[in-house]
């Protein structure tokens, strides 16, 4: 059968402090964790006032409210800092109760260690703050439209960021796996490994000095070459006396500061090396570590995306003008001539207008050839084709029909007025003569002219301006023909 334990049994063994007090704060009765929490016997403790046992900015807050200046009980729990005799202080919640003894009006306060709880808000906080930096990062990392605006972004996100205390300046790296035998890369040291980093970028106060030094820099050699060959966060304290800092200690203004050196990775690599400026002395634990190198794969990831997508657009824009242009003389190739003619033929039936083509061949090309030869030939074509789209209209167009034939389309153009466009382009060839490696090659065309009527298909269209265009060739060639 169990007892259970008189009260003052109760309160001798609870962790909390309890004590009562009048309403002026002296102490009436207090149990022994009071001791514990304040250092003094429970006999010093009995008719003291209780505001001394809190941090003294505090005191006067223990038995009032601290919004409406009034003594207020019971209330909610309220935060402050208890003082220990020793001179240190500790986080605590207290509890204000009232209890009437007959007449007087006793007041209990019971005081509770917030240490825990305290920590773990200032852990809470913490990872608040870190899960902000990420989305300030992220979302600098979404804005940019190029690898370049990236890389600028990310370091002007970082720099700013309240938490890290990093200077305003900072810099980026790119590993380049590529061939070291480039004239322009001199690295300071001779070293084994085939990669190297590559200043992309930097932010705040650098001299021009500091940065022709620091455009490349060995692979594994100074902060930055070593947090790339490792692949870890690297910081530095007092980079002025960080022997691992050797490209840099020689040249280096007495200003003492702090790194963090932070590796950028993508698919397990590292790609790159972001280099920041603090304080001496920056804040570095398990945690600093992680979040920088959760920073350094998610702009890793980011850096090698934008890449990626850089070089996605370029091979499209690569494929659309190789499947346009004629990769010889440069002009348009048959199809797209040809879709440029139906698009042209459409814009003009809507508005009315005349439309003409221009079909020429170079005359006798082929002795060109045999006779100097297919580059000279080459040659030849390139500069017809050139003379000839600088000599038309910037809305005409040009393009190549085939070997030594090209189709012009001459919007707003009647047949007449194209024949006269034709003319012009066969003198502006033949009446000066082309410069070959064979020396000046006097080059002739024949040209047929079709004007645009009705329903006629292009192909039709075009085969008028054939038909025309063999009529000149029967007729002695260097001439135009109207279909
Ligand atoms: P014509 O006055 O009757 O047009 O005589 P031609 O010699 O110009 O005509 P032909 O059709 O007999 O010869 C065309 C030549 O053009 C034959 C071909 O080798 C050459 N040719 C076609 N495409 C190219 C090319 O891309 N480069 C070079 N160098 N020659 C080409
Ligand atoms: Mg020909
Ligand atoms: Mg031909």
């Amino acid at each position: 059968m169990s007892t259970i334990p008189p009260e003052s049994k109760i309160l001798e063994s609870v962790t909390d402090a309890i004590i009562s007090c009048d309403e002026g704060g002296r102490i009436l009765w207090c149990n022994p964790a009071t001791s514990t929490f304040s250092g003094y016997p429970p006999e010093e403790l009995l008719g003291a006032d209780i505001s001394t046992l809190f941090r003294s900015d505090q005191g006067a807050l223990v038995l009032r409210d601290p919004a409406s200046e009034v003594p207020a009980v019971p209330r909610q729990a309220q935060r402050l800092e208890a003082q220990h005799a020793d001179g240190t202080t500790i986080p605590v919640s207290i509890l204000v109760s009232e209890v009437h003894d007959g007449e007087q009006r006793v007041l209990t306060v019971v005081v509770r260690d917030a240490t825990v709880g305290a920590e773990r808000e200032r852990d809470l906080e913490r990872a608040r703050d870190e899960l902000g930096m990420q989305m300030r990062v992220n979302r600098a990392l979404e804005a940019a439209e190029s690898s370049e605006a990236l890389v600028d972004g990310v370091l002007r996100e970082i720099i700013s960021l309240d938490q890290l205390h990093v200077h305003q300046k900072a810099g980026l790296f790119v590993v380049e796996k590529t061939n070291r035998n480039d004239e322009h890369v001199q690295l300071p040291l001779v070293d084994q490994s085939p990669f190297y980093l590559r200043l992309v970028h930097s932010i705040g106060d650098f001299s021009r000095e500091f940065l022709n030094r620091e455009t490349f820099v060995t692979f594994g050699w100074c902060l930055c070459g070593r947090a790339a060959a490792s692949g870890q966060v690297l910081v530095s304290d007092n980079c002025c006396e960080d022997p691992r800092h050797e490209h840099c200690l020689h040249t280096m203004a007495p200003h003492p500061h702090g790194h963090y050196i932070i590796p950028l990775k993508a698919g397990g690599e590292v790609t790159g090396i972001l280099f920041l400026y603090t304080d001496p002395n920056p804040v570095w634990d398990e945690r600093r570590r992680v979040l920088l190198e959760t920073l350094g794969t998610q702009i890793g990831m980011g850096f090698a995306r934008a890449q990626a997508d850089e070089a996605l657009r370029e091979s499209r824009v690569e494929l659309i003008r190789l499947a346009t242009y004629d990769t010889l003389t440069g002009v348009l190739n048959r199809r797209a001539i040809f879709e440029r003619l139906a698009q042209e033929r459409a814009r003009v039936e809507r508005n009315e207008q005349n439309i003409s083509v221009i079909l020429f061949d170079i005359d006798h090309f082929k002795r060109v050839n045999d006779r100097h030869g297919h580059a000279a030939g080459d040659a030849v074509l390139v500069e017809v084709a050139h003379r000839m789209k600088e000599a038309l209209r910037p809305y005409d167009e040009i393009g190549r029909y085939g070997g030594e034939e090209f189709l012009m389309v001459l919007p707003g153009c009647p047949g007449p007025t194209a024949a006269e466009v034709a003319e012009r382009l066969r003198r502006h060839l033949s009446e000066t003569p082309i410069e070959s490696n064979a020396g000046p090659l006097i080059i002739t065309a024949s040209f047929g002219v079709a004007h645009c009527t009705g329903e006629m298909t292009d192909e039709a269209l075009v085969s008028v301006a054939d038909d025309a265009l063999y009529r000149a060739k029967r007729a002695g060639r260097n001439r135009v023909e109207l279909g």
